[in-house]
């Protein structure tokens, strides 16, 4: 839906209230999905350039941790001016709101799609203006599917340290928490519920207590018991396999 919700000063006053009195300690909004900051399309990329601004704004309200956004997509346009119409429409979002961060999520590894590895993700910064603001949102689904098989621990460090060098870690606010329904390397990006996977318990585990995401917000989007969306009772696996996990790091 590209219909904004107009949300004024007393809502953000309120939800920051609610937020400060929960056990929740940090909210971080994903952008629309319709948004597509590379489209050769002058009024798609200003509906996206807007919808984006908006939820950049409404993260400086109710102090969000970031806005994640996928980067774009190229749609049968060549990658070039495809990176250069997104960093230019991300750039513009960023200075048309405060202070809130945009995290950009890496994809699956579909081709087409924008940031389908550390190497474009760090190129799409550099050409974003490379300010502090522009940070990296990491799914456990997206990296798995795209090849990495980070359900061991130690190929997990390897790949953070790939995404260190060329992006780096000090960019990396948030991470996606998602099993994955497709197989190692198939690109398709396709979540399951948490250990029910290909990536399973063993590798959630894995992904969940890695030292170097500890502190960061870390949302799950499993399709849940209903496919309505994670429940509780799947909140509470997740931390039950980081407990294991950092058991097997000997933590
Ligand atoms: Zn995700």
């Amino acid at each position: 839906m590209w219909r904004p919700t107009r949300y004024g000063e007393e809502d953000f006053a309120a939800f920051r209230e609610a937020m400060e009195a929960s056990s929740v300690e940090a909210a971080v909004i994903h952008a629309v999905y319709l948004i597509n900051c590379a489209s050769k399309d002058t009024e798609l990329r200003r509906k996206s350039l807007a919808s984006l601004t908006q939820a950049l704004r409404i993260g400086d309200g109710i102090g969000a941790a970031g806005v994640v956004l996928h980067p774009g997509a190229q749609k049968g346009e060549p990658l070039g001016p495809s990176m250069k119409r997104a960093a230019k429409t991300i750039a513009a979002a960023l200075k048309d709101s405060e202070g809130c961060p945009l995290l950009l999520e890496q994809t699956a590894g579909h081709k087409g799609l924008l940031g389908r590895d550390f190497d474009q993700t760090a190129e799409l910064i550099e050409l974003a203006g490379s300010g502090a603001r522009l940070g990296l949102c990491l799914d456990s689904c997206h990296l798995f599917v795209q090849g990495y098989d980070i359900t061991d621990e130690a190929h997990l460090g390897d790949v953070l340290d790939e995404a260190d060098a060329k992006v780096g870690l000090e960019r990396l606010r948030c991470v996606h928490v998602n099993d994955a329904a497709a197989p190692l390397g198939s690109c398709r990006d396709r979540h399951a519920n948490v250990g029910k996977g290909e990536m399973g318990r063993r590798g959630l585990a894995a992904f969940l207590s890695e030292p170097r995401f500890e502190g960061l917000p870390a949302t799950l989007e499993t399709p849940g018991p209903e496919k309505k969306g994670p429940d509780e009772k799947e909140v509470a696996t997740a931390k039950g396999l980081r407990r294991e996990g950092l058991k097997r790091r000997g933590g």
